[in-house]
C-alpha cells in the first residue's frame, strides 16, 4: 500500500483513536532524534490495512529499545520497567496521556530460536526483518515504519499484503506449527475473525507430527488460546475448526465437540443479573454432558482455576440431577441450588429450559423473611441453632407461597416460637 494512503488510514479517528496517533507520533519523534529504526508491527499493521480499529501498539526498535525507552520518560514522563535480559522495556505511560490500556512495551527487534519444539525460544537482538521472521503468519509479519521520512512505510518482505488481499493465513515455514503449535489456534482465530481461510499447505501442516508437539503444551498454555476463542463472536465456529484439525484428542483423549447448536448461548444475556462471564459460559455448556470424571480430568488438564472448575462442575451435576428436582417446591429447588455457581444454573437454563431455574435465578434466591436474628434475639431467643431453623422455616413458607402477607409471617413466627 502507498504511504499517502498508509497515512490517511492513520488518521481516520474510526481506526485509531486520536491520542494514540499522538503518541505514535510523540514515539517517532524520539526514535528519528536518536536516529533509530522504529515499527510497529503485528495486529496493529493487519488491522489498520483491513482497515478495521486498531488495539494494542507493538512497537519494535532496531538498536536499543531500552534507551527509546529512557528518552520517552524523559520528553514525557511517566516511567520505565527495563527487562535488561530481554532487551525490552515497559513505558508506563503519564496520566495526560489518558489511554487504556496504559503501558506499552518497547522491544528490540529480536531473532527467535527454538532449541526444543514447543519450548520457549532463545532471543538475541537482531533485525526487524529477521523479527518479522519470527512471527506467526504473514499476516500479522508486517511493520510499519516510525521514526523521521520513512513515517508511513509499511515494511513487507514476506507477503503479507497479498495474504490479506487474498484472505488467507499462511505460516512462514513448514516448521512454524512444531515450533510452536498454539500457533494452530492462532490460525483458526484469525480464520474465523476475518472470514480467511486456513491457505492449504498450512493447513497440511496441522497433521499428526505438530499435534504430538501440541499434546506436550502445558495446560496453562492451551486454556489461554482457548480462552481467546471463546472471547471471539465467533467462538463456536472457531471451535468447530479445532475440532476438524483434530486438536481436541490431542488435547485430552475425552474432550468432546462443542455442540454447535448452543453456539448463540455463548453471548451471555445482559438482562439477567448472572456474571456475564463469557469464558466461564463456554465452557460450561461445552462440557456440561460430561461425567464428574471427565470433567475433572479436563479442567486439571487445562489448569482451570478452581473457580472455574466448580463453574463447570456444578453445570453437569445440576444438568444430571435435574429431573430428580422437577417438581420439587421452590423452597427445595432454592436450597438446591444456593450451593451452585449462578452462571452454572443459567447455563443448565439455557440447554433445558426448565422454567424452575429461571424463577430461582430472578426471584427465589432474593426471597428472605422480614423477622432478622436480631429480632429474634429480641424475643429472648437463646442463641443456638434454633435461630437458623426459625429463619429457614420462615423463608420456605415465603417461598412456598404459604405466606403472602407482614402479618402472616408473624403468625407463623409465633407459632414457631
Ligand atoms: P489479536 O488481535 O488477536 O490480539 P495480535 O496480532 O495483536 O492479534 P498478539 O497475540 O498481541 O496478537 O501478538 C502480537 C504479534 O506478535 C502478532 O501479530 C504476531 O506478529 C506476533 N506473535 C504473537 N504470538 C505469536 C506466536 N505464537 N508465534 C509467532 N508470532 C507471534
Amino acid at each position: 500500500m502507498q504511504k499517502d494512503e498508509v497515512l490517511r488510514l492513520l488518521r481516520d479517528p474510526n481506526l485509531i483513536h486520536p491520542e494514540k496517533l499522538t503518541l505514535l507520533s510523540n514515539i517517532a519523534a524520539q526514535a528519528a532524534s536518536l536516529n533509530m529504526p522504529c515499527y510497529v508491527v503485528g495486529g496493529f499493521v493487519r488491522d489498520l490495512l483491513l482497515r478495521q480499529p486498531v488495539n494494542d501498539l507493538d512497537i519494535i526498535v532496531e538498536g536499543d529499545a531500552i534507551k527509546l525507552g529512557n528518552q520517552l520518560v524523559k520528553t514525557y514522563g511517566g516511567r520505565l520497567t527495563v527487562h535488561q535480559k530481554f532487551y525490552t522495556a515497559i513505558w508506563h505511560l503519564p496520566d495526560t496521556f489518558n489511554l487504556e490500556p496504559s503501558t506499552l512495551d518497547l522491544i528490540t527487534a529480536r531473532k527467535e530460536t527454538y532449541e526444543k519444539p514447543g519450548a520457549l525460544p532463545t532471543v538475541t537482538p537482531s533485525t526487524i526483518e529477521e523479527d518479522l521472521r519470527r512471527r506467526d503468519f504473514t499476516v500479522n509479519a508486517m511493520a510499519l515504519r516510525l521514526d523521521g521520512e520513512g513515517f508511513g512505510e509499511i515494511l513487507d518482505p514476506l507477503k503479507g499484503q497479498t495474504d490479506l488481499e487474498r484472505g488467507v493465513i499462511r505460516v512462514l515455514h513448514p516448521k512454524s506449527f512444531i515450533d510452536d503449535p498454539t500457533r494452530v489456534f492462532r490460525a483458526i482465530r484469525y480464520e474465523a475473525r476475518y472470514g480467511f481461510v486456513i491457505e492449504p499447505e498450512t493447513a497440511s501442516l496441522i497433521n499428526p507430527e505438530s499435534l504430538s508437539v501440541l499434546k506436550r503444551l502445558s495446560g496453562e498454555r492451551i486454556r489461554h488460546e482457548l480462552d481467546l476463542i471463546l472471547d471471539e463472536d465467533e467462538a463456536a465456529q472457531m471451535l468447530a475448526r479445532v475440532a476438524g484439525f483434530g486438536v481436541l484428542g490431542a488435547v485430552h483423549p475425552k474432550m468432546p465437540e462443542f455442540n454447535q447448536e448452543n453456539k448463540d448461548y455463548l453471548e451471555m444475556d445482559a438482562r439477567l443479573d448472572v456474571p456475564a462471564d463469557k469464558r466461564a459460559m463456554g465452557y460450561a455448556l461445552w462440557f456440561m454432558e460430561l461425567s464428574e470424571a471427565d470433567v475433572l480430568s479436563i479442567a486439571a488438564r487445562l489448569d482451570f482455576t478452581n473457580e472455574l472448575t466448580l463453574a463447570v462442575w456444578a453445570a453437569s451435576q445440576l444438568w444430571r440431577g435435574l429431573p430428580h428436582l422437577v417438581g420439587s417446591k421452590p423452597s427445595v429447588w432454592t436450597y438446591a441450588l444456593e450451593k451452585l455457581p449462578l452462571l452454572s444454573i443459567y447455563a443448565v437454563y439455557l440447554i433445558l429450559r426448565e422454567n424452575d431455574l429461571l424463577s430461582y435465578i430472578s426471584i427465589w434466591r432474593h426471597v428472605k423473611p422480614r423477622t432478622t436474628g436480631n429480632d429474634l434475639k429480641a424475643r429472648g431467643v437463646p442463641p443456638g441453632p434454633r435461630y437458623g431453623e426459625i429463619l429457614l422455616r420462615l423463608r420456605s413458607a415465603w417461598l412456598d407461597g404459604e405466606l403472602t402477607h407482614e402479618t402472616e409471617e408473624k403468625e407463623l413466627l409465633e407459632k414457631l416460637l
